[in-house]
């Protein structure tokens, strides 16, 4: 395994929400980073929200314009898988179907050295089913970042049934680098924090969806009753109804029916309502 003062260049699969803002995270802290998508389009807008995410830290004086430059320098999109091959470090975040993060690992260990880690954002797969597909199960670990990365202090570190001890400590110590804290969860579905998440969501939208009290009574509710930052119904939006609804769709399939994914839930995802990413979930956003 190569360890943290080997590496230089984190690579990130996946440029969407997740994606760019770890590619944010790693440049802040010094890394070369090559941030991968499947399209260009979908390459620059990745690199159009890390560019904006580096832009509010000079609004906020954290850091100064020409260090931002910088920051924004240090990372190159691609669509060519082989732009991974020096990569010292990968850290997956493409989207939540267990078929394509299988295909994702299996090609990222044609591409990358034997000693190299590869790590999956999954908020709810199993670590041991997408290492599985690699000739290097001991090197895969959970690497789960929050949503929005820069902003979000934890990070959950998983551990496959195959993965070393020695990879476990690393992916702790690597989030570290990135200014992070981290916990540590077994291979287990949902692992700690969407195994408790998820139902409180589903059970803020059937509360909603039943008529106990407006969209926003709910979120203030839970708010103000309980001292959260954000309800439910929010926080959904936040990270795209159909991150949930798949989240859901995993939690139930494996821990059974308390984990049913709400009903309204899955009718906004078929309307195409996904949330802030859309404009549109339980709320509307300009
Ligand atoms: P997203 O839909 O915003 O981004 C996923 C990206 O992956 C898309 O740009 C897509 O084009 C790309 N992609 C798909 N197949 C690919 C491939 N073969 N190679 C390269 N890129 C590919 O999703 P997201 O919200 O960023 O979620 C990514 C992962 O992070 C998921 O596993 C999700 O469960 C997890 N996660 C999400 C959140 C959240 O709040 N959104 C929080 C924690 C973890």
């Amino acid at each position: 395994m190569r360890g943290l003062d080997a590496i230089d260049t984190v690579g990130v699969v996946g440029a969407g929400t997740m994606g760019s803002g770890i590619a944010q995270v790693a440049t802040q802290s010094g890394y070369e980073v090559v941030l991968r998508d499947i399209e260009g389009d979908l390459v620059d807008e990745g690199i159009e929200n890390l560019t904006e995410g580096l832009d509010r830290l000079v609004e906020k004086g954290t850091v100064s314009e020409s260090e931002a430059e910088r920051m924004r320098g240090r990372v190159t999109g691609t669509t060519d898988l082989a732009d991974l091959a020096d990569a010292d470090l990968v850290v997956e975040a493409v989207v939540e179907d267990i078929d394509v993060k299988r295909d994702v690992f299996a090609d990222l260990d044609e591409v990358t050295d034997d000693d190299v880690v590869l790590a999956t954002n999954t908020s709810t797969l199993s670590i041991t089913t997408i290492a599985a597909a690699t000739d290097r199960p001991a090197n895969v670990v959970g690497l789960h970042f929050m949503n929005p990365v820069p902003v979000m202090k934890g990070v959950e570190v998983v551990v496959g049934e195959k993965t070393d001890p020695a990879v476990v400590e690393f992916a702790h110590d690597f989030a570290e680098a990135l200014g992070k804290e981290t916990w540590e969860a077994d291979d287990k579905p949902g692992f700690v924090t969407n195994r408790i998440l998820m139902p409180w969501i589903n059970e803020g939208i059937r509360a909603y969806d039943e008529g106990v009290a407006a969209r926003e009574d709910i979120d203030r509710g839970m708010e103000l009753g309980t001292n959260v930052p954000m309800g439910p119904l929010e926080l959904a939006d936040h990270i795209g109804l159909d991150v949930c609804l798949h989240a859901s769709e995993t939690l139930h399939e494996e821990l059974g029916d308390r984990y049913k994914p709400a009903y309204l839930l899955k009718r906004k995802v078929e309307a195409g309502d996904l949330g802030k990413k859309t404009g549109r979930g339980f709320y509307e956003y300009e």
